[in-house]
């Protein structure tokens, strides 16, 4: 293994921190300690993963820019550098050798079509007539004949006295004076403001023209069409993976001296240290994926040795190689771990068995 230490420089470094810890032990003794090496070790492989394909476009108008565009005449095949770094996107856009073409767009003619709101009149029918806002053609209209021109036999009584109103007109309709509502004098209806009587407007959707723009075209009267190649290649991340003792890598993450190995191709070897059950979770994630063209595979390994001191069995020691030499931490061993979360589990149920207990005795 690259940079790994001698098991004497290990055993030494572990008695130091040991003796520390007031263990008293001469770890390089026979018998007094068990070595093992092992590996912690993070793998991240990202692809650049390309895809390909053709569409039929129809774009409205002429577009210059299509004829500049790089051409090709089998998009499977056409050959596109793989990306420099797989972590990034690229694309093209390409347009078949002799797809572009012109054509007359069928559903109008130079690019109008005839308005749909007038049917190509560029008028619209409007009333020559509105009802009056001011006596809503009712019997307000006038006092004597309400509008129908007729006078009626009496008359109404806030006349009969004789008092003329400021606010009536004379009647257009009965000639009656102070009896006609002053705005359409008795008439109830006002010649229409909008058309001035004439009976139709200018169509607002033409503005007279009779003629409107053909959306789908654009108003051009026509379609630049052409076969479409795209090449796509994107980057495929796979989730990192970490091997080896996941709970020491706090204290390997800045401290160890970790060595990094770059893959960029398929075909490129794992190191030749690693061992084989690492070689054999991280080989199956190395495999060329269809339509890979490009990869950046990264392996970061630091050895880690796993150090059993016959003098203190409840702990295990662990050392690794660092940036100043050999660092050595230490954890309590999985079984003693798991008698104390026993005790811990014990004096839960403890406190609730207390818990009843009280509760029985309170009632
Ligand atoms: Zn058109
Ligand atoms: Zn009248
Ligand atoms: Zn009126
Ligand atoms: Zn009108
Ligand atoms: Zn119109």
């Amino acid at each position: 293994m690259a940079g790994r230490p001698l098991d004497a420089e290990i055993l030494q470094a572990v008695e130091v921190y040991a003796g520390r810890r007031g263990v008293a032990a001469h770890l390089t003794d026979p018998g007094a300690a068990d070595l093992t090496w092992q590996n912690l070790l993070d793998f991240h492989i990202v692809r650049s993963v390309e895809t390909r394909g053709e569409r039929p476009m129809r774009e409205p108008g002429g577009r210059d820019d299509i004829a500049t565009r790089p051409t090709y005449t089998d998009i499977g095949s056409h050959p596109v550098p793989p990306p420099s770094d797989p972590e990034k996107s690229d694309a093209w856009l390409l347009v078949r050798r002799g797809s572009l073409d012109e054509e007359r767009c069928g559903d109008c003619d130079g690019g109008t079509t005839k308005c749909g709101d007038c049917d190509g009149r560029g008028v619209r029918d409007c009333p020559r007539f509105v009802d009056c806002p001011v006596c809503q053609g009712g019997p307000d209209a006038c006092w004597e004949c309400e509008g129908t021109g007729r006078r009626r036999a009496g008359r109404p009584a806030h006349l009969r006295s004789g008092t003329p109103s400021a606010h009536r007109a004379l009647c257009a309709r009965c000639r009656a004076s102070n009896a006609a509502c002053p705005k359409c004098t008795g008439r109830r209806q006002l010649d229409c403001p909008d058309c001035k009587k004439k009976g139709y407007v200018r169509c607002g959707a033409c503005e007279g023209t009779k003629r409107v723009t053909h959306q789908e075209c654009r108003g051009t009267g026509r379609f630049t069409v052409w076969t479409e190649g795209w090449i796509h290649q994107n980057p495929h991340r796979e989730k990192e993976r970490r091997l080896g003792r996941l709970d020491l890598r706090r204290t390997t993450g800045g401290a160890g001296q970790w060595h990094k190995t770059v893959l960029r191709r398929a075909t490129d070897e794992l190191p030749d240290d690693l061992d084989e059950a690492d070689e054999s979770l991280i080989a199956p994630h190395l495999a060329p994926r269809k339509d890979e063209v490009a990869r950046l595979a990264t392996l970061r390994r630091l050895p880690l040795a796993h150090v059993r001191v016959h003098a203190d069995p409840h702990r295990d020691y662990f050392a690794f190689p660092s940036h100043t030499g050999i660092e050595v931490t230490s954890r309590p061993t999985t079984d003693r771990v798991r008698y104390f979360a026993a005790i811990a589990t014990a004096s839960v149920a403890l406190v609730a068995l207390v818990a009843v207990l009280g509760v029985v005795v309170l009632r």
